[in-house]
C-alpha cells in the first residue's frame, strides 16, 4: 500500500492528536506500510510504539505485536484504547492472565475484524489453539517488541523468542518490524539472523541521550552517599536499582527511616503491592522507588530525575536501559552507579551454577561493565561505542570523566605494541588474552597456546593487565582495532590501525581509574578500627575541609599529648567533612563520635566548620543524619551495665547471642563513641600483666594509628589479636574518654 506524507500526518493527528513525528518515525512507518521489513533501533523514549501502532490502524487486517511482558501489554492496550475512543475492540491482548470469558471476547472481536492490534506474549503465541485461531485472520504485519530478547548476548534473553520465526511461518507470512532500545552489533546480527530478516531496512537512531549525566562512584559508603544525594535533590523523582530483593527492602527501609519517601518494588512481592507501589511512584506520592531490574519496563514516567545503581549491573546493555529511564522528557537526568570489584566477584559466583556457555557469555558481558566502570575515558563515548556508534566530541561535559579529566599520556608506542601482538597472533584472540600476554600473566590458557614463549610475553609486565586492557579498549574506540562479532569478539586490526602501525603518530590515552575496594557496605556503624577500614580516597567528603580538620586534630593532639587518632579517627573526620556539623550536638551524629568525645574534643572542630560553612557559602544537607535501621542501643546499654557489674565477657556475649568477636566490636564502638568503660577486671583475668603493659605502652608511645594489624606486626609474635584489641579498648577508654 502507498501513502503520502500528508496522509500519515493526518492519521497521526486524528488518532493520536500529535502534529509531528519524532525522529525517524515517519520513514519507518512508511516503509512498513509499503510492505517492507524493518529493524528499528531506537533508545527508550524515542517513540517505538507508534512505529507499529499507526501502521496497524492504517492497514487492512490485524497486526500481531509480540511483547515479553504481560504487565506491559495491558498498559499498551489501555493506552491505545485511550487514544481511540469508543472502540474497545480495536486493541486486545492474549496472554495467560485472561479467563475464559475474556478469551471468548477477544476471539469474537478478532474474527469479526474490528481488532487492529493484538498483543501476544511469546509463550501464548506458541500454543497450538492460538496458532489455529491466528491462521484464520488476515495479518497486516508482525511487530516484535524488545527484540533483543532473541539474543543470548542481550541483557534479557528469553528462549521462547527464538521460536517466533517458525510460528510466524505457520500462521502466515507478512512483513516484520523488530524493535529494540538496546542492541550491540552482536545482538543486532543475532536478531536479524534469527528472524530471517537480513535484508530488512535498518533504522538506527542515535543512542546518545544528551541530557543524561553519567557518574561512577566508589562503593565505599553507598548508603550515606545515596541519602545525601537525595537530600540534596529534594522533591525529585528517582529510581534506585539493587540486584537482590533483600537489598531492595533494606534500602527502602533505610530511606524511610531517614525521612525520605520511598517504596520497594521487586518480583517477590505480591502483585497488588507491586501495583500499589508503582502507582504511588507514578502519582508522586513517593519520591523514590527502590527496585530490582523487574521495575521500569514500559513505565513511562517522563520526569525521573535520577537513576542510582546501588549495585553495578550485569551488563552494559542493562545499564544503558536502566539509566535510560531518567530524563525521558529531555530534562535533567543524573545516573550514578556504585562500583566495587567485590560486587563483580559476587556476580561471577552467582553464575557458577549455570551452563558453561551461559557463564562464558555472562562473564564477558560483566567484563565490559568492569571496563566501563574503571575507565577514565568519556562515559558517553564508551557507551555509544558499545552500541556501534561514534561520539565525535572530545569532551561531552556531562560525565564524571569529562568534568574531572584525568591526565593523558602519549600511547603511541603502546598501541604499536598491541597491534604488533594482534598481527603476530593472526587476529585470533580476545582482548583479555592479549592484555594477559603483554602483562606477562602466566595462566593456563596462555600456556595452552604456548604464549608464554611469545616474544612479546611480559613486555609490559610493569604496567599490569589493567593498563593493557585500557589501551586495547581505547584502540577500539579510536577504530584502530575492532571486534569480530561473528567470532566471539576476537580483536582484529582495522585498515586505520594498519596505517597507524605503518606510520605511527601521537595518540593521547588515559589510564584506568583505581578503585578503593570499599568496606563491605553492610555496616554503617564503623567500629573504631579492627584496623581494616579503608578511608574513602577522594570520595564523598570536602577535601579542603578535611585537610583543615586534620590540622586542628594535630594541634589538639600536641596540646593534650595524645595520639591524634585517639581524638577522632579518620572516618570521623571524613564524616564531618560530609555532614558539616556546626554544633557539638550535631557533631554527635558523625560516625564514631558519640556524646563523650563530642563534648570533650568537639568544640574547636565545630568552630572551624561553622566558620568554613559561613565563608564558603556551603549549603549544608539539612538535618542530615543517617539513621541506621537496626536499633542496637538496647544491646549497648546491656553491655555497659554488665561491664559495670564486672561480668565475664563470655557471659555477656552468650546472653546477647553474639560471638566473642561481635561483642568486642560492639564494645569498641561504645568506647569509640566516647563512653568510658573499665574492663581492667577482665584483662587481669585473661592477659598476663607484662603483656598487657607492653601493648598499652605501644599504643601510648609508638602507634600512629589504631590499626590492630600494625600493632601485631610491631609487637612481634607473642600477642593475639584479641589481646591487642582488649588492651586497645582499655587504652582508648582511659586516655581518649
Ligand atoms: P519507547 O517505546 O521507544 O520507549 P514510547 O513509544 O513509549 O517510546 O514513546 C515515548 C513517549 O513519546 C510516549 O509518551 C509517547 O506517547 C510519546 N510520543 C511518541 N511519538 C510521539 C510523537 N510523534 N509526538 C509526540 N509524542 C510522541
Ligand atoms: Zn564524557
Amino acid at each position: 500500500m502507498n501513502v503520502t506524507s500528508q496522509e500519515l500526518h493526518d492519521k497521526l493527528k486524528t488518532f493520536f492528536g500529535w502534529d509531528a513525528f519524532k525522529g525517524n518515525q515517519e520513514d519507518i512507518i512508511k516503509h512498513l506500510i509499503e510492505g517492507g521489513d524493518a529493524f528499528v533501533l531506537m533508545p527508550t523514549g524515542g517513540g517505538k510504539s507508534l512505529c507499529y501502532q499507526l501502521p496497524a490502524l492504517c492497514l487492512p487486517g490485524t497486526a500481531i505485536v509480540i511483547s515479553p511482558l504481560i504487565a506491559l501489554m495491558k498498559n499498551q492496550v489501555d493506552a491505545i484504547r485511550g487514544f481511540i475512543q469508543n472502540k474497545e475492540g480495536i486493541a486486545h491482548f492474549l496472554n495467560s492472565s485472561l479467563n475464559k470469558t475474556q478469551i471468548a471476547e477477544v476471539k469474537a472481536d478478532l474474527l469479526s475484524g474490528v481488532t487492529k492490534l493484538l498483543y501476544v506474549a511469546p509463550e501464548s503465541l506458541t500454543k497450538e489453539e492460538n496458532i489455529q485461531l491466528l491462521k484464520q485472520l488476515h495479518i497486516s504485519f508482525y511487530a516484535i517488541d524488545e527484540a533483543h530478547c532473541i539474543s543470548e548476548w542481550g541483557h534479557d534473553f528469553r528462549p521462547e523468542y527464538r521460536r517466533i520465526r517458525e510460528i510466524i511461518a505457520q500462521i502466515g507470512k507478512a512483513p516484520i518490524i523488530a524493535l529494540t532500545a538496546t542492541a550491540t552489533p552482536k545482538v543486532q546480527s543475532d536478531i536479524q539472523k534469527n528472524l530471517g530478516m537480513l535484508d530488512a531496512r535498518v533504522f538506527k537512531s542515535s543512542f546518545n541521550r544528551e541530557n543524561l549525566y553519567y557518574e561512577i562512584r566508589d562503593k565505599s559508603n553507598p548508603k550515606r552517599e545515596i541519602i545525601r544525594f537525595i537530600k540534596d535533590n529534594p522533591g525529585k523523582s528517582g529510581i534506585i536499582y539493587c540486584l537482590s530483593r533483600k537489598k531492595v527492602e533494606e534500602i527502602a527501609q533505610l530511606l524511610n527511616v531517614n525521612g525520605i519517601k520511598a517504596l520497594p518494588y521487586h518480583a517477590g512481592m505480591d502483585a497488588a503491592t507491586r501495583a500499589h507501589n508503582q502507582d504511588a511512584f507514578l502519582m508522586e506520592e513517593v519520591d523514590v522507588i527502590v527496585a530490582t531490574i523487574a521495575f521500569g519496563m514500559g513505565i513511562d514516567k517522563p520526569d525521573v530525575r535520577f537513576v542510582i545503581h546501588y549495585d553495578i549491573p550485569k551488563s552494559l546493555e542493562g545499564y544503558y536501559q536502566e539509566t535510560g529511564r531518567a530524563g525521558r522528557d529531555g530534562q535533567e537526568g543524573q545516573c550514578i552507579a556504585f562500583y566495587s570489584y567485590k560486587d563483580i566477584l559476587r556476580l561471577e559466583k552467582f553464575m557458577q551454577g549455570k551452563p558453561i556457555s551461559e557463564q562464558e557469555i555472562g562473564k564477558q558481558l560483566l567484563m565490559e561493565t568492569v571496563s566501563y566502570a574503571e575507565s577514565n575515558q568519556c562515559r558517553r563515548k564508551i557507551l555509544l561505542n558499545y552500541f556501534g556508534e561514534d561520539y565525535p566530541e572530545a569532551n561531552c561535559g556531562m560525565c564524571d570523566n569529562c568534568l574531572y579529566p584525568k591526565k593523558q599520556f602519549n600511547g603511541q608506542e603502546e598501541m604499536c605494541t598491541v597491534i604488533e601482538l594482534i598481527l603476530s597472533l593472526k587476529e585470533a584472540f580476545k582482548a583479555d588474552h592479549l592484555a594477559n600476554i603483554l602483562a606477562g600473566e602466566n595462566n593456563s590458557i596462555i600456556k595452552s597456546y604456548n604464549h608464554h614463549r611469545h616474544e612479546l610475553f611480559g613486555i609490559g609486565r610493569d604496567r599490569g593487565v589493567r593498563f593493557w586492557s585500557a589501551v586495547i579498549r581505547q584502540g577500539l574506540i579510536l577504530h584502530l582495532l575492532d571486534k569480530d562479532i561473528e567470532r566471539y569478539g576476537l580483536i582484529f586490526v582495522t585498515p586505520e590501525g594498519r596505517a597507524f602501525y605503518e606510520k605511527p603518530y601521537e595518540l593521547l590515552l588515559t589510564e584506568d581509574r583505581e578503585f578503593v575496594d570499599g568496606e563491605d557496605d553492610d555496616d554503617d556503624e564503623m567500629p573504631i578500627g579492627a584496623g581494616k577500614h579503608s578511608v574513602n580516597a577522594g570520595g564523598g567528603g570536602d577535601q579542603q575541609l578535611l585537610a583543615m580538620l586534620k590540622d586542628v586534630r594535630k594541634d589538639l593532639s600536641r596540646k593534650m599529648n595524645l595520639p591524634a587518632w585517639v581524638i577522632f579517627s579518620d572516618p570521623s573526620l571524613e564524616d564531618m567533612s560530609i555532614q558539616y556539623p556546626v554544633t557539638v550536638a550535631e557533631l554527635k551524629n558523625c560516625q564514631g563520635v558519640g556524646e563523650g568525645k563530642a563534648r570533650k574534643y568537639g568544640q574547636p572542630f565545630v568552630d572551624l566548620i561553622a566558620k568554613y560553612v559561613e565563608e564558603n557559602d556551603v549549603i549544608r544537607p539539612d538535618d542530615f543524619v543517617v539513621k541506621s535501621v537496626v536499633n542496637r542501643s538496647a544491646n549497648k546499654v546491656y553491655i555497659i551495665q554488665s561491664i559495670d557489674r564486672k561480668l565475664p565477657f563470655e557471659d555477656i556475649a552468650r546472653t546477647k547471642d553474639m560471638d566473642f568477636e561481635e561483642l568486642l566490636t560492639e564494645i569498641e564502638s561504645i568506647v569509640g563513641a566516647g563512653t568510658r568503660l573499665n574492663i581492667d577486671y577482665y584483662i587481669r583475668q585473661t592477659i598476663d600483666d607484662d603483656k598487657a603493659n607492653d601493648i598499652y605502652d605501644y599504643f601510648r608511645d609508638e602507634a600512629d594509628s589504631d590499626s590492630v594489624i600494625n600493632a601485631l606486626k610491631e609487637l612481634g609474635g607473642d600477642y593475639t589479636e584479641e589481646e591487642v584489641r582488649l588492651v586497645r579498648i582499655k587504652f582508648l577508654s582511659e586516655v581518649g574518654n
